[in-house]
């Protein structure tokens, strides 16, 4: 038996009826498209949440986290309200309440849950969390559900739930990602397209840096980024920024009035279009080039969305100055993590530049590790 599985029957007397896992996520370009109707690009990581489950018929929710410390939360099925503060008991809480809001008859559970994705870092460890659950319900309750709906409901579950406004990226990267592949999602139809992305068979690597530091000014900001996005959207007359072309971007910028929303506005529209230009290189199989495109989203990201930080910086100047390909922050940003894209023969110096450009600025070592493209949300027994 899992380590998972004897952990929940050590917790409540009896053997789980399954065990499954969702990954955490990196995204390789198209950072924050997604709530625009725009293009992403991510790809799951081999860090997972670990759910062990089992069905009960008499309307309790039980939950229970062997990464945090506290009692198992019980809650009843009946009585789930968006919003009411559960702590992290709201995320796996959200996605029963997002199913039986779908008509589900979702009666109650009981969840054993433990997780490797590092929370908080911009890696996703929330619609991990999600997805696992919305997983582990469907097969039990043999509901009719795909991977790609199971997304839209944890998604539900964030947004309405919890009260975290994500666009669908996350989850549905935890949901629908293939090994080996970066997943290349149409935000607007939710077209997925699985491309092959084996980076060492071009002798390159995929580095994440978690930075490891996480600033308060995040908190806001995300909402702030969508409801500016969302008025140049409106005073450009278009429903979304993703109706917006790159070619007609220079005169939609000179109909904005506000320089902040103009930043903004330029931000979406080329990274939909560096999206569109990462597809095109790695289906001509010029996996190099992709890393300059990183770097220029990075700088976009920074100036133009402004959704950076110090640390965040350091990590792509570093990176880019060792002789890395390119390199950007991925996720929300103002913290969290940047990628790396670098030679094979390079991934040394690059680690030992980011580890040393970190002591200097006496910041706390990043974490790093590697990006293999590892598959989505699965049931292990
Ligand atoms: P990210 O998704 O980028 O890691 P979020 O702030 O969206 O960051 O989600 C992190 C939150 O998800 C944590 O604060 C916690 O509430 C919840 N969470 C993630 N992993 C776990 C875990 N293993 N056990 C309990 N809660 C978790
Ligand atoms: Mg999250």
């Amino acid at each position: 038996m899992s380590e998972v599985a004897l952990a929940f029957r050590e917790l409540y007397g009896y053997e789980p009826d399954g065990v499954w896992a969702a990954p955490g996520r990196v995204n390789l370009i198209g950072e924050y498209t997604d709530f625009n109707e725009g293009f992403v690009m991510p790809l799951a990581l081999p860090h997972t949440a670990v759910a062990a489950v089992a069905l009960r018929s008499d309307g309790v929710l039980r939950l229970h986290s062997a990464d945090i410390e506290g009692p198992v939360v019980e809650l009843r099925t009946d009585e789930l309200e968006p919003r009411s503060g559960a702590g992290w008991a709201a995320y796996p809480a959200g996605v029963v309440w997002a199913l039986r809001e779908a008509g589900h008859d979702v009666k109650g559970a009981d969840v054993h849950l433990t997780s490797t994705v590092p929370t908080g870092a911009g890696l996703s460890s929330s619609a991990a969390l999600e997805v696992v659950t919305a997983l582990a319900l469907r097969d039990l309750l043999e509901l009719p559900l795909s991977m790609a709906e199971l997304a839209s409901l944890a998604q539900r579950a964030e947004n309405a739930f919890v009260g975290v406004p994500c666009g669908i990226m996350d989850q549905t990267a935890s949901a629908c990602c293939a090994e080996g592949h970066v997943l290349h999602l149409d935000a607007r139809d939710l077209t997925r397209r699985q491309i092959p992305f084996d980076l060492p068979a071009h002798g390159l690597r995929l580095l994440v840096v978690d930075t490891r530091v996480q600033h308060a000014l995040g908190d806001g900001a995300y909402a702030e980024r969508r409801a500016g996005c969302e008025r140049g959207a409106r005073e450009l007359g278009v429903r979304t920024l993703r109706e917006l072309s790159s070619a007609r971007l220079p005169d939609a910028l000179r109909e904005l009035s506000s320089p902040t929303v103009r930043g903004y506005v330029r931000h979406v529209v080329s990274d939909n279009e560096r999206v569109a230009r990462v597809a095109g290189l790695l289906a001509a199989g010029d996996v190099r080039g992709v890393g300059p495109v990183l770097t220029e989203g990075h700088a976009s990201l920074r100036d133009d969305l402004r959704v950076s930080c110090a640390e965040l910086d350091l990590v792509v100047g570093t990176a880019v100055g060792a002789g890395a390909l390119g390199a950007r922050m991925t996720g929300g940003g103002f913290g969290g993590s940047a990628i790396v894209l670098v030679e094979t023969a390079g991934v040394q110096r690059v680690s030992a530049a980011l580890n040393s450009a970190f002591a200097s600025a006496s910041l706390t070592p990043p974490r790093l590790f590697e990006a293999t493209p590892s598959r989505g949300a699965h049931q292990l027994l």
